[in-house]
């Protein structure tokens, strides 16, 4: 191998450590680039106006993709998508048609909810992994297969359950999604547990936590205690939280499945009382 094939490997070998595992498009694009000013000839021959006038306080993000403009534009869009949804129907393609993200470009399948949507607990994860986004279902792979047995140890399982993440969709190259990512789609879970009416939320892993809670103590110091999640909707009501331990966490710590287990009785209990 030449010098320079070397060099081409090893950058695409860093390429896809950051994520960038996807190809989009046969010719890379500038997406930061000022887009051209397509302004039409003046048949009088009079100078056009400037695109923006001078001092103006407008915004000058005409032309620029949602996805690219700013988190608050992205969130502010995806609060109003969402609350137009009457159904989880309705949801599922609000997502599917909301333009504020670029995750949607890199994944292949919308990973929404499974599960019984008239189910007493909704348990949510972190994002969907490889085998969910090729399956369009949320924890179908080992986590979920773990997860699965810890629902079973407590006398649930899909479709006593309803089972959804932060995000819905997969984040490239399975990297930790960012609060950015997290925020953006907040509205569309937060309507997304308005719908389904838990009576009990259980936050599996520290980003469902810290993301649904507004809290920024890690899961070992959340983990096993009844907390309240509040929706910043206006009018959503409280609902009881238990966060637990991700089971992919779980796999590679599995001293933490005695202090995880403590968490599933305490569910379990909650929900014979309830
Ligand atoms: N991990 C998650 O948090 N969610 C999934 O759906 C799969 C793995």
């Amino acid at each position: 191998m030449s010098a320079r094939q070397r060099y081409a490997a090893e950058l695409l070998a860093l390429h896809a450590e950051f994520g960038a595992d996807e190809v989009l498009a046969d010719e890379p694009q500038n997406r930061y680039a000022t887009p051209p000013i397509s302004a039409a000839p003046d048949p009088a021959g009079a100078t056009a106006p400037p695109a923006t006038p001078p001092n103006s306080n407008k915004p000058t993000n005409a032309g620029i993709p949602l996805a690219l403009e700013s988190q608050d534009a992205a969130t502010a869009s995806a609060r109003e998508l969402a609350e137009r949804c009457n159904n989880l129907e309705e949801l599922a393609a609000a997502i599917v048609n909301f333009e504020g993200s670029t995750l949607k470009a890199t994944a292949t399948n919308l990973v929404f909810g499974d599960g019984n949507s008239r189910a007493q607990t909704m348990w949510i994860g972190e994002a969907p992994g490889a085998d969910e986004d090729r399956l369009g279902r949320p924890f179908v792979g080992v986590s979920g297969q773990l997860l699965d047995l810890m629902l079973a140890a407590i006398g649930l399982d899909r479709e006593r359950v309803y089972v959804s993440n932060i995000l819905p969709w997969r984040p490239p190259g399975n990297r930790k999604p960012t609060t950015a990512e997290t925020e953006i789609f907040l509205p569309f879970l937060e309507r997304h547990i308005d719908l389904v009416e838990p009576e009990i939320l259980v936050l599996v892993g520290g980003t469902s936590a810290s993301t649904l809670l507004r809290r920024t103590e890690g899961i070992t110091r959340l983990r096993g205690r009844w907390l309240t999640y509040t929706s910043t909707r206006a009018g959503a009501r409280e609902i009881a939280a238990m966060p637990i331990y991700h089971p992919a966490y779980l796999l590679r710590q599995p001293a933490l499945k005695r202090d995880a287990w403590r968490d599933l009785l305490a569910i379990k209990e909650k929900l014979r009382d309830g």
